[in-house]
């Protein structure tokens, strides 16, 4: 039997170094819908599928003037953070936060309050756009303002080159250092909080066994099971913006 919610709570609260991971679980709250679950936007909508795809993005312009149509309409722009969000400043507050690892673009960990440097981003940020060819890379709504302006597909300014946003889609390789920044955290912790996420994306979901093998406790909170649940020393099953606050409280 899983440890009780108090249980976990009084791990927290004895835990130094906490390392967070989330997924999109914990956004949902914030109106950003998780793409891969039923009602994602990919199930939804196949070609949004080829939008995340690299080859698709460099190959066919269409794909890309779909993509800045999709960025200017995406829920981040004006979605704000919710409880859990809060609940994990309130756990930096404490001293407790080690680090914070995300595989979500929308900043809203940020927005909500925690420090940039505590944010380890392993799937990149929509804030920022980078062009593919010379490495640019400068604030999204710079280049929103363009498309508003009526450039479908704008290049960029340096080279010419293709724009996207900063974030790592399909066929397109991670930040080493990121990665590596996200298995050293998870490798000092005393406990991992897995909040939101299938765990079923590597190599970060490799950051929890990481975490165990260090001798961490792990624990798991998301609304479906994981393949690590049996490895977890307790998983919850409760709405995250309900079971955080109580977590992370002083
Ligand atoms: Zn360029």
């Amino acid at each position: 039997m899983t440890p009780s919610i108090d249980t976990v709570r009084a791990w927290i609260a004895a835990a130094q170094r906490v390392v967070v991971l989330t997924g999109a679980g914990i956004s949902t709250d914030s109106g950003i819908p998780d793409f891969r679950g039923p009602q994602g936007v990919w199930t939804l909508n196949p070609k949004a599928e080829k939008m995340s795809d690299i080859r698709y993005y460099t190959t066919d312009p269409e794909v890309r003037r779909l993509s800045w149509q999709s960025r200017l309409a995406h829920p981040a722009w004006t979605a704000r953070p919710n409880a859990g969000h809060a609940a994990l400043v309130a756990l930096e507050q404490r001293g407790k936060l080690h680090a914070l690892v995300t595989q979500n673009i929308d900043g809203l960990h940020q927005r909500a309050g925690l420090p940039p440097e505590k944010v380890i981003e392993v799937h990149g940020t929509l804030h920022y756009a980078m062009c593919l060819t010379c490495g640019w890379r400068g604030p999204m709504q710079d280049v929103l303002d363009r498309v508003r302006a009526g450039e479908e597909d704008p290049p960029c300014t340096e080279c010419a080159g293709i724009l996207k946003s900063d974030t790592i889609s399909f066929g397109q390789p991670l930040v080493p250092e990121v990665i590596e920044r996200a298995m050293r955290v998870a490798g000092e912790c005393d406990v991992l909080l897995a909040i939101g996420s299938t765990l079923q994306v590597y190599p970060v979901a490799g950051a929890v066994p990481l975490a165990k093998e260090a001798g961490a406790r792990v624990v798991i909170l998301n609304a479906q099971a994981t393949q690590f649940d049996d490895l977890a020393d307790a998983v919850l099953r409760t709405h995250i913006g309900e079971a955080l606050p109580y977590l992370c409280g002083g």
